[in-house]
């Protein structure tokens, strides 16, 4: 019945560290008990979360004292987190060595331990300097972003990393995917089949979330490079539109067209040929269903028809060339 109150009323017991019994009867071979409890509420929990029991010296009584503290103070972590992103900030090196050789202690320990506090207090201003890069106002009206940055006061994301990291060279495979006339999903995806991150069987093995890396229509390592360019539905593929694919490691923009294409229109068609690879690939590990290179052909002129719209209509030409291309390789 105690046991049932305490549950009902869903209390928390504080518990006494010091000592394992409060009561005794103080016969020569005694009976221990312990029968004194402090039990706290939950909203108590919450208000005062490092309270404490613990005993004092038992006088007269056969219970022995018990002296609750009340305590909100909770021990902070100290810890320092190192952004390698500062490396790269322009002022790095100047700030942290100024903040090196800024104290001089005669004991080289205390001087080490000065320093790296310096160079702690110093690093984290790559950070920092997003926030203060412009003075700070209260004011009326809309609140506007604002950046110190060389090309433009208003502040976005590319030019904050390009503030924060000046020397970085620009992504080249990134630059193209995005600059795709596709969907968003498919920029995404080319991104990602470009550097072979995609959830393929080699990548999702390596992860230990699949059973195994092996391909689902050869023995090989299902790697982005085998599913693409390798396996047999893609070397049917290729072929059949007589792109070459080249040796080594390569982009997959680095693709030669088989004729003069615009080359805008060309990496779209790139992107969807690889998509509708990457569909063929889905369909034949969730349901069975094994492609051909028609019907994955297929599926690229049905994308490019679909994604015609997205074109300005000077490029949609250009498009309408490549997809007769692509239809003037199918069997049937
Ligand atoms: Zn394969």
């Amino acid at each position: 019945m105690f046991n049932d109150t305490i549950n009902l009323l869903g209390l928390i017991e504080l518990p006494l560290r010091d000592r394992q019994f409060t009561w005794s009867n103080r016969r020569d071979v005694p009976t221990l008990i312990r029968l004194d409890r402090v039990f706290i509420n939950h909203a108590w929990n919450t208000l005062f979360p490092t309270s404490s029991l613990s005993s004092l010296t038992r006088d007269t009584s056969d219970h022995v004292p018990l002296l609750a503290k009340v305590s909100t103070s909770i021990p902070k972590g100290g810890f320092f987190r190192y952004e390698p992103s500062w490396a790269l900030h322009q002022r790095f090196r100047s700030s942290i060595s100024a903040a090196w050789v800024s104290t001089f202690r005669p004991d080289p320990t205390a001087r080490l331990v000065a320093r790296l506090r310096l160079c702690r207090k110093e690093g984290g201003f790559g950070v920092k300097d997003l926030h203060r890069q412009n003075s700070i106002a209260l004011r009326h009206g809309e609140d506007r972003r604002v950046i110190d940055s060389p090309s433009t006061p208003r502040f976005c994301s590319r030019e904050a990393y390009r503030s924060l990291a000046p020397a970085q060279p620009l992504d080249t495979s990134s630059c193209m995917s995005w600059a795709l006339q596709a969907p968003s999903k498919i920029k995404i995806f080319t991104y990602l089949a470009d550097i072979d991150r995609l959830s393929t069987r080699a990548n999702l093995f390596h992860k230990s979330c699949a059973p195994s890396d092996v391909c689902a229509a050869c023995p090989c390592p299902e790697t982005g490079r085998h599913l693409f360019f390798a396996c047999r539905l893609a070397t049917a593929t290729w072929s059949r539109l007589d792109v070459p694919i080249p040796a080594g490691d390569f982009s997959i923009w680095e693709l030669q067209a088989p004729a003069p294409f615009d080359p805008a229109v060309w990496r779209v068609g790139v992107a969807a040929i690889l998509w509708s690879l990457w569909k063929s690939r889905n369909d034949l590990v969730f349901n069975g269903v094994a492609h051909s290179a028609d019907s994955t052909l297929r599926r690229v002129c049905d994308d490019l028809a679909l994604w015609r719209w997205r074109f300005r209509v000077a490029h949609r030409e250009p498009l309408d060339i490549l997809r007769s291309y692509v239809l003037s390789c199918l069997e049937s």
